[in-house]
């Protein structure tokens, strides 16, 4: 590779397929190292994106998966070399496996948002503060920039995500839900468990004694100089939004069902996994493929169009790999029902799927659910061994979770 190919930034926002996908993860492995753990932490702009992979947004709908990144990692580097990459693709995981042991902290969010929402319809002064900073008219330029960012790329840098969500907090005193609601609808890889619980923590809601404050210093350093806000014009402290912080008590993960290879089935393709190559179906008597013909929505106010253009774009691409894949054509289902004729116009007796995480994809699926039974199909929910092997480990904090990476990846035979 020469140097200009292995210098060269993605473009932002990404193309929406694995080809894609696989290609910048080819290009950027090489960067996984030490240069990653030394200089992921700056934001140069939506122009350079060099020192990081971009890759969230191929993740979050399974187009690359983990184990491809970490794989990548692993063999160029080593372990120990590519330690920094492997811990923040395990972050991802960690906040997965956390919110599958503790799913009411989603529903808390969800309810927690309809009351937000409902606010800005009765206090004048909130619904102010909230159009001015979703709408980048807040006069602070760092965050104006990045709320522009946001909705015309649909991807923010992580030290951004975090500066941003501090100061909607912190300095423009406007309540966490909305904040992750406008990131959660527009960013193309937003995800109900990273986004959830990466705001939490910068407001003291997920980590006891933990919050963060967004320094004008840091600023300046970490964007080159890009910005430099006046260090009086951001919040001086930043305290827990809740002293009292005790999370639920991990529940018991659902384990993931086996297709059985006799019944003729359907596989029904969602957005929260797009590459079911490697589902290891090829035994199944696959009658008909069928996936998600529209973006789920992500919160009651409109998808942002990035995010929507982003998953649509995805979601056809995994129909086609699909299609290729089983030698079936791909049908879109816009509901349920569109799923049940499908199947039985075919004869298929099971629906067959990869178990959708806790946030809309899994709200959908138990209404989806039901109606598979009322229809006489058997719903197959399948669980990939990443996610198996991981989630176990999310009881307590990353500390805890990191400290099992070796063992979890000899499992699953990554080296
Ligand atoms: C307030 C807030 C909200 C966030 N919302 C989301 C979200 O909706 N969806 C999302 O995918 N990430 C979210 N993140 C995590 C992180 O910012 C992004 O995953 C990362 O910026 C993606 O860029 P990248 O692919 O270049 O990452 P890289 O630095 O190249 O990292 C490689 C991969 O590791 C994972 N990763 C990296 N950093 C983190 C992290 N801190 N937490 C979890 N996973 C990580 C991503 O899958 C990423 O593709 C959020 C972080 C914060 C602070």
């Amino acid at each position: 590779m020469s140097q200009t190919e292995l210098f060269a930034s993605p473009s932002v926002p990404p193309t929406p397929d694995r080809q894609a996908g696989l290609e910048r993860l080819k290009a950027f492995t090489p960067l996984m190292g030490r240069r990653y753990a030394a200089q992921r932490n700056f934001d140069f702009g939506a122009e350079d994106r060099t020192n990081i992979s971009v890759l969230s947004a191929h993740v979050r709908h399974r187009l690359v998966l983990e184990s491809e990144l970490a794989q990548a990692a692993l063999s160029a580097h080593g372990l120990q070399a590519a330690e920094k990459f492997i811990q923040e693709v395990c972050w991802r995981t960690y906040w997965k496996g956390w919110l599958e042991l503790r799913p009411s902290r989603w529903s808390e969010y969800r309810s927690e948002l309809s009351q937000a929402l409902s606010a800005l319809g009765e206090d004048d002064a909130l619904r102010r503060r909230y159009d001015a900073a979703q709408e980048g008219r807040t006069g602070l330029e760092c965050f104006d920039a990045w709320v522009g960012e946001l909705r015309t790329t649909g991807y923010l840098h992580n030290h951004a995500r975090m500066w941003f969500a501090s100061i909607w907090i912190y300095t423009l005193d406007l309540p966490w839900v909305l904040g992750a609601d406008l990131f959660l609808r527009h960013l193309i890889d937003g995800d109900p468990a990273s986004n959830t619980l990466g705001w939490r923590w910068v407001g003291g809601l997920q980590t006891v004694g933990k919050t963060y404050l967004a320094r004008a210093s840091n600023i300046e350093k970490y964007t080159g100089g890009r910005f430099t806000p006046e260090a009086g014009a951001l919040a001086q402290d930043a305290p827990p939004l809740d002293a009292a912080l005790e999370h639920p008590a991990p529940q018991t993960l659902a384990a993931g069902q086996a297709p059985d290879p006799d019944a003729p089935a359907l596989i029904w393709l969602h957005e929260e996994d797009l590459h079911p190559e490697s589902w290891a179906v090829d035994e199944l008597d696959v009658r008909a493929v069928a996936y998600q013909a529209q973006p789920l929505a992500r919160g009651d106010l409109a998808l942002g169009e990035c995010a929507a253009r982003f998953t649509q774009q995805a979601l056809i691409d995994g129909a086609q790999r699909a299609g290729a894949y089983f030698g079936r054509i791909a049908q879109a289902a816009a509901d349920i029902d569109a799923v049940i004729d499908t199947a039985r116009s075919v004869g298929a007796k099971h629906v067959v799927t990869q178990r959708p995480a806790v946030g809309p994809g899994q709200d959908q699926m138990a209404e989806y659910r039901a109606a598979l039974a009322r229809a006489d199909l058997t719903l197959i929910e399948m669980r990939r061994p990443w996610d198996a092997a991981f989630h176990p480990h999310a009881t307590k904090g990353f500390f805890k979770f990191k400290s099992a990476i070796p063992s979890v990846f000899d499992q699953l035979h990554l080296n």
